[in-house]
């Protein structure tokens, strides 16, 4: 490897211009953007190397003492890293939320980078927190629908905020929970806060044993560490059984009341607009009215799900997200901007004065400064990307990307429906399903005594596992995989593949190819086998 000259002069070349003329880094960005393309037009996994090969590659602890040409330093992260990176924008790569993205992110991403700017103060990035609060404001409409005066006086308003961006739906979740949280043990008389005198004091102030956040069995990893991270403890995250996929009102309402007349308060209510694993929508509307009666907060995690907002003919899936307190939004998810880009919007545009907080040198009181009320510092200008995204698309742009995410989902279903060996075992609510392979023999399953389905269920888990690897590792498509309880066995949990319909590149070849491959996979497994031979008088409930 060639290495520079360890002095000021060669670094202060690096910050400037390339080491050897103007030409250099020109060439330098043509052959790593040339070999990106190269790489995202191919399969799923290009090189097929362990991921034990690969450490081999990361093996040193030591930073380099001595510089390096950035020229032969591009060459080696083609080679170690690209080379090896998964290719997300295959057509063929259905198995998670992460997907192609349009062209135009990679020359707006270097503007970005290029500037620099700090949303945290406005000293540091000046323009950029008018566009991320104009943003914010844009998102804020699609769910809430206020009128133009409503905006004119909030949208840049001092001592408000409409949302906070942040780096994805976790952050996001945790953001919106933390202001609910402070909202609900605020200050009164004879009592700082909970901000300010902790949680033991707030819950000996009002009186409560502990305080808890419900949402479904569905509910996303980040809620749980959202109750960690804000003290109130991951024993109170109460999970409601959700074999039906979605959080059933009367059991969240009944849920609630017996744990508040233990003497414990209900922090929120979490509504899952678009579930991660399965794709479902809790019934929004009856949610928040459980969350009325309970007098709690009514959170909608639409991490996912929410871009079918833009969607005239499917937005009313999400009908009642519009009573939320708050709301959880990922752009880097179904709106198709890169890794990095979340946000929390409030109904009230005063409710994030509950975690505001000043610094002397930063964040004075007073200034716009967006970083008053977020739970990240420094944050750089991902807004912009959000922002052009919702320009170069428009909302009907983003529509038409929804509507056949959504139609595609309908049509994968029908090709599975159709099929005599699988099984759907959810239908897609959204763009999400799933399903396994099943031999037709096995067709009457679930009509079979619940020891029976248990033992099978347990093998064709464990053919699902199985297939799902080997096409992994195959490496020409990807689906996940996941365990979840199924209404028609019984509640009992299943492995299931996983199914994401986010790229508009995938065609409904591609999905037949994906099916294909499994049947062709599932042809040479012993497991299969065996089931495929279960004789026909199955048909007959086994006792
Ligand atoms: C993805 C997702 C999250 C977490 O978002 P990150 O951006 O991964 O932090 C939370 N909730 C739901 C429903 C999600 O789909």
């Amino acid at each position: 490897m060639a290495k520079a000259e360890v002095s000021l002069e060669h670094l202060f070349r690096v910050f400037t211009k390339p080491e050897h003329d103007d030409s250099t880094l020109a060439k330098i960005e043509r052959h790593l953007s040339d070999n990106v393309s190269d790489f995202l037009s191919q399969h799923v996994v290009t090189k097929k190397t362990s991921l034990e090969e690969i450490e081999k590659d990361f093996s040193s602890a030591i930073v380099p003492d001595s510089p390096e040409f950035v020229s032969s330093h591009a060459e080696s992260l083609l080679d170690k890293l690209v080379a090896h990176s998964v290719n997300t924008y295959s057509p063929t790569f259905i198995g998670h939320m992460t997907s192609a993205l349009p062209y135009f992110h990679l020359p707006l991403s270097k503007l970005m980078v290029g500037l620099n700017q700090n949303l945290v103060k406005i000293e540091t990035s000046k323009a950029f927190t008018p566009l991320e609060r104009q943003t914010l404001g844009m998102l804020h409409n699609l769910i809430y629908k206020q009128n133009d005066e409503f905006y004119a006086e909030y949208l840049h308003s001092a001592e408000h905020s409409l949302g906070a961006f942040c780096s994805g739906g976790t952050i996001a979740n945790i953001t919106a929970l933390w202001v609910a949280r402070n909202l609900a043990l605020g200050p009164q008389r004879g009592f700082s806060g909970v901000n300010k005198a902790g949680l033991a004091a707030a819950y000996r102030h009002y009186d409560i044993q502990n305080m808890g956040l419900m949402s479904s069995r569905r509910g996303h990893y980040s809620l749980g560490k959202t109750v960690d991270v804000l003290g109130i403890g991951r024993d109170n995250m109460l999970c409601i059984d959700s074999p039906r996929q979605i959080l059933e009102p009367e059991k969240a309402l009944a849920y609630g009341k017996a744990y508040q007349q233990d003497g414990n308060k209900l922090l929120a209510i979490v509504g899952i607009a678009g579930t991660t694993e399965t794709g479902h929508v809790d019934p929004l509307c009856e949610l928040a009215d459980v969350a009325k009666e309970l007098g709690c907060w009514f959170h909608v995690d639409a991490a996912w799900g929410g871009a079918t907002l833009f969607s005239d003919r499917y937005r009313h899936k999400l009908k009642g997200i519009e009573k939320a307190d708050s709301v959880t939004i990922d752009a880097h998810k179904q709106m198709y901007v890169p890794m990095g880009a979340g946000m929390a919007i409030f109904k009230d545009p005063k409710a994030s004065n509950a975690v505001r907080h000043h610094a002397q040198y930063i964040l004075r009181e007073g200034s716009k400064d967006l970083g008053a009320t977020t739970l990240e510092g420094s944050r750089n200008g991902m807004a912009m990307m959000v922002y052009s995204s919702f320009h170069i698309f428009g909302r009907r742009g983003y529509e038409l990307l929804v509507d056949r995410a959504i139609e595609h989902a309908q049509t994968f279903a029908q090709m599975i429906t159709q099929h005599p060996d699988f099984e759907l075992m959810t239908s897609p609510v959204l763009s999400l399903l799933t399903y396994r392979l099943r031999p037709s023999a096995l067709k009457a399953l679930s009509e079979c005594s619940s020891a029976y389905q248990q033992h099978i269920n347990g093998q064709l888990d464990e053919l699902t596992v199985s297939i799902q690897k080997q096409q992994r590792e195959a490496g020409k498509s990807f689906v996940s995989r996941t365990r979840i309880e199924i209404e028609a066995y019984n509640n009992q949990p299943i492995t299931v593949f996983r199914v994401v319909l986010a790229n508009p590149l995938t065609t409904e070849q591609n999905l037949e190819a994906i099916l294909a491959e499994q049947v062709e996979l599932a042809a040479n497994n012993p497991i299969w086998l065996t089931l495929s031979q279960t004789p026909e008088t199955l048909h007959v409930k086994t006792a």
